[in-house]
């Protein structure tokens, strides 16, 4: 098996369930003898996850997949239900305190809407100095000779320390959202969706942004995405996720180029490009998967248009069919 340079930041194993608890009518219900049961998210299923120093891994799937639990419990805003994380090649969990609290500060998070993730009480000022100063990387008195520094990296004009969020548009309130991560001075950001609230022209300003702080701050990337064409544009690698398991990982040339898995295939079939190859799939539009509850075997197996009698009860495993490609569908088995 080929092997990839070590880790910054690795997952293994991780899975994650919530259970949904019965509300007071399925309650009732069950007094008068309903069998209304507790049911079990299954968000994330043994997912194993590595990132090299300076890699940008995109994460794809549609809206349910678990990418977002999986992007919390790389940040360490979620505890797995199992699994183990590392960072620099040690267990996060039995490090000292202390030792977590310089971890948590290294990896931050984008998230999705900047309007929702920002305080609209707070000026700028603090929305981005806050953390700093709290956590003693600058004294109260440089907060605002240091927000300035930071908001020119991601392109705002230092004038506008002292608005609040609803004084911003929506790509000025994505850069707030970045310049409030990068303010802490992190290695890791994990953007969760960073972009899908922003118009196409904004988007590509963003991405560009994003590259470029790659450059300048020698940052790594977990970019989270349900837009394959946006991940295509600035990762090094891509993982594909399907129902709480990685279906499909690959250089992301290898993914566009030879897409192997359908799941994957489906997703390119959605990208508005001619290009892409679109042959032996139907659409995959309009169709909401759910972690609840998922069928046994291949988890793909009811949409699948490739699917096996055994596909519905084997659950394939990710395998390397090429350098540092892995694809978990049956179709790649011998025999
Ligand atoms: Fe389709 Fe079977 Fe492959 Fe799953 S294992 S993706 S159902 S062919």
């Amino acid at each position: 098996m080929s092997v990839l340079p070590s880790p910054l930041l690795e997952l293994r194993g991780t899975s994650k369930r919530f259970i949904k608890t019965l509300d007071s009518a399925a309650k009732l219900a069950n007094l008068l003898g309903a069998k209304a049961r507790e049911e079990i998210v299954h968000a994330v299923d043994a997912v194993d996850l590595a990132v090299s120093a300076g890699e940008v891994v995109g994460l794809v799937g549609e809206s349910g997949c678990g990418k977002s639990t999986l992007a919390r419990i790389a940040a360490g805003l979620l505890e797995p239900s199992a699994g183990t994380r590392l960072w620099r090649g040690e267990e996060v969990a039995r490090l000292p305190a202390a030792k977590q609290r310089a971890i948590r500060l290294e990896i931050q998070m984008v998230f999705q809407d900047p309007y929702a993730s920002l305080n609209p009480r707070m000026r700028v000022a603090d929305i981005v100095g806050e953390a700093p100063v709290v956590h003693g990387l600058i004294g109260q008195r440089e907060q605002k000779e240091y927000v300035a520094e930071v908001l020119a990296r991601v392109g705002l004009d230092a004038s506008l320390l002292n608005r609040f969020p609803h004084q911003f548009s929506g790509g000025q309130r994505a850069r707030i959202g970045i310049a409030r991560a990068l303010a802490v001075r992190p290695r890791f950001l994990i953007c969760d969706e960073a972009v899908a609230a922003l118009d196409v022209s904004i988007q590509a300003q963003v991405l560009n942004l994003f590259m470029r702080l790659r450059e300048e701050l020698d940052l790594t990337y977990l970019f989270i995405s349900h837009d394959l064409g946006v991940v295509q544009y600035l990762s090094d690698r891509v993982l594909i996720m399907y129902l709480g398991r990685v279906v499909e990982a690959a250089a992301t040339a290898e993914i566009y180029a030879r897409a192997n898995h359908p799941y994957t295939l489906g997703l390119l079939a959605e990208v508005p490009r001619l290009d892409l190859r679109r042959k032996n799939f139907v659409s995959i539009k309009g169709e909401i998967p759910t972690p609840l509850d998922p069928p046994p075997g291949c988890h793909f197996h009811p949409r699948c248009p490739r699917a096996m009698p055994r596909c519905r009860i084997d659950q394939p495993r990710l395998r390397e069919i090429a350098p540092l490609h892995f694809s978990a569908c049956h179709l790649n088995d011998d025999g």
